[in-house]
């Protein structure tokens, strides 16, 4: 399924079927998600509560190459089947096809076991779950499948009440390495119970050069964000409070991807950074309004 326009309707009734078919929930989890918070997961995996809807980015990955954290089966159990926290989850994001941000089984294994989650994902990650065993070809209405070339931004869609935006910048290691891999950026906007307007950012494996975003300045430049999650290379730009504020337009900025061994820079600086499950940072109404 392509990334157009015409999906949000279907997308947004989906949801909602999603959400009422979804057993009552026994778990305080009413309680937190009225609460708009992005909460960390492990490395780059963040949920995130908007306005009473829930998405997960990079929830499920399946390697850890040795030096991130490692996800245990309760961890794991927990996502797929939906147990709280991570019960009624609207949609899930994946930023890339790397296995540290994705596992075309486990992903697989959430869409059977939640009919209501829709799949935000790059293309190729659709490519990975179909070669997998445990695809099924119903799952297919229920994803949405990005492709992009670099520097471009998809129609926004809408999901659960929210709207995405999604655009295409290199993945680290740019230009020679990885520079075949679709890494997307999802911006997404929400209303919270006050009517106020939200608005998160989650970037993948982005490489960090300035010149990526301010080539994409019309996408950035438009829209404040309240939190951007950033791969913490990012904190290790010249100028990084510069590049997240202005270029990226961003208020805060939370670092992902951190290795278990957390690197000495990061441990001294005044950055924030996730490193465990359960991490928590409020979403509060964007202070500027650009739009
Ligand atoms: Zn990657």
């Amino acid at each position: 399924m392509a990334y157009r326009a015409g999906l949000a309707a279907a997308l947004g009734a989906l949801a909602l079927a999603g959400c009422s078919a979804a057993p009552a929930s026994e778990a305080p989890a009413g309680e937190s998600s009225r609460v708009d918070a992005v909460t960390s997961i492990l490395n780059a995996g963040v949920s995130a509560n908007m306005g009473g809807a829930k998405f997960l980015f990079d929830p499920l990955y399946d390697n850890h190459f040795g030096s991130l954290a490692e996800m245990d089966e309760p961890l794991i159990e927990a996502i797929i089947n939906g147990s709280a926290p991570y019960d009624n989850v609207d949609a899930v994001f994946v930023s890339h096809a790397h296995g540290d941000h994705f596992s075309a089984e486990y992903l697989n294994r959430m869409m059977a076991a939640q009919p209501g989650v829709q799949l935000i994902a790059p293309a190729q990650a659709e490519e990975a779950m179909r070669g997998h065993e445990l695809w099924q070809d119903g799952f297919a209405e229920r994803i949405t499948s990005v492709t992009l070339s670099n520097g471009e931004a998809a129609e926004r869609i809408e999901v659960a009440g929210a709207v995405v935006e999604a655009l295409r910048t290199p993945h680290a290691g740019w230009p020679e390495r990885h520079s075949e891999v679709h890494n997307i950026t999802f911006r997404v906007s929400a209303t919270n119970a006050a009517g106020a307007p939200i608005r998160v950012m989650h970037m993948g494996d982005a490489d960090p050069a300035a010149q990526h975003f301010t080539m994409n300045s019309r996408f950035f430049c438009c829209a404040r964000t309240n939190v951007v999650m950033v791969p913490f290379w990012f904190f290790q730009q010249d100028q990084a409070g510069l590049l997240i504020d202005r270029t990226l337009n961003a208020e805060r900025a939370i670092g992902v991807h951190v290795p278990v061994q957390t690197p000495a820079f990061l441990e001294g600086s005044d950055w924030t950074y996730f490193t465990k499950v359960g991490e928590e940072v409020s979403i509060t109404p964007i202070a500027k309004p650009s739009e």
